[in-house]
């Protein structure tokens, strides 16, 4: 596979040689995969929004790089600029951040930034609209109009119209029903298959993110302590239960029982996992 993102010993301090210098992030070094489904979880404050920020040139390192294909982001005026494009971020909360009179306007934003021509920026904005779950007749209305979901549909596909190669989101379901997050996911699902993008999610649920993606990354005071696939991850359930984290049910169980010395696979994240392991360690015991 080929890297898109690599990041390399990054530390990020706050308001550095002040009373209020604050480390978020710690020496970091992470490879991301061209077309990858990265999750990104971790504790409030444990510096999930900072990590994510550096992708795009939104922050500057303290020490360290991002490289984008190959190349420090910081290391010309031009790649600096562009690479908003190239990696396109949806803030957490993002429906406060909508300004323009209608719906078409705020997602035209983007492309028409990148100086595309009228046509093409037309195009994107339909095609960013079907991809976010809008329809036609939103697009001239003011999205003060439109509910909380909706607004989020608008500020993603704002940035969906850019087309980026690598999308990040931070927290896209948070406040929303579990409908409306079912939803969502399943549009970044369909824009990633269409345009073999790269994605990376940070959420606080641990459940989602094991489900939906190829690799989890653990954030915990500005240091990745786990990354790997899900099940690699969750193979440190009590561990990441100590970090404060709220691991799914059935790995909480399993991990629990193992640790009551029963030789069962404490890797299991869903009930499906969990009848599997089961009957695998009776079969064992029972020597089937
Ligand atoms: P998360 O997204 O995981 O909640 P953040 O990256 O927002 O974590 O924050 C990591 C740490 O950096 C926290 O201690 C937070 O208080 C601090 N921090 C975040 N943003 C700023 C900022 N703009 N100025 C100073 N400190 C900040
Ligand atoms: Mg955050």
């Amino acid at each position: 596979m080929e890297p898109i993102i690599e990041i390399k010993n990054l530390t990020h301090i706050y308001s550095p040689n002040t009373p209020f210098e604050q480390k978020a992030l710690d020496n970091i070094n992470l490879t991301i995969y061209q077309g990858e489904y990265l999750g990104i979880i971790g504790r409030t404050g444990s510096g999930k929004s900072t990590l994510i920020q550096h992708l795009n040139g939104l922050i500057q390192p303290t020490a360290g790089q991002v490289l984008f294909e190959g190349q420090d982001i910081w290391s010309s005026k031009d790649l600096t600029h562009n690479i908003r494009f190239q990696v396109g971020l949806v803030f957490q909360y993002p429906e406060y951040q909508l300004f323009e009179e209608t719906v078409y306007k705020d997602i035209s934003f983007g492309p028409r930034n990148m100086k595309l021509d009228e046509q093409e920026v037309d195009r994107r904005v339909r095609r960013a609209a079907e991809f976010a779950g809008i329809s036609d007749e939103i697009l001239q209305r003011s999205p003060f109009e439109l509910s909380g979901g909706q607004k989020r549909r608008v500020a993603i596909a704002g940035v969906i119209a850019m087309e980026p190669k690598v999308l990040i989101l931070d927290e896209p379901t948070a406040g929303l029903d579990p409908a409306g997050s079912a939803s969502i996911l399943a549009n970044i699902e369909a824009y990633r298959q269409a345009n073999q993008a790269t994605i990376i999610i940070v959420s606080h649920s641990m459940e989602d993110v094991a489900r939906l993606t190829d690799r989890m990354a653990v954030v915990s005071h500005g240091t990745l302590p786990y990354v790997g696939t899900p099940k690699e991850v969750f193979s440190h359930g009590e561990a990441l239960e100590s970090l404060g984290l709220g691991v799914p049910t059935m790995n909480r169980v399993f991990s629990r029982i193992r640790s009551m010395g029963v030789d069962i696979d404490p890797a299991v994240y869903t009930v499906e996992q969990a009848k599997a392991a089961f009957l695998s360690a009776y079969r064992r015991k029972e020597g089937l």
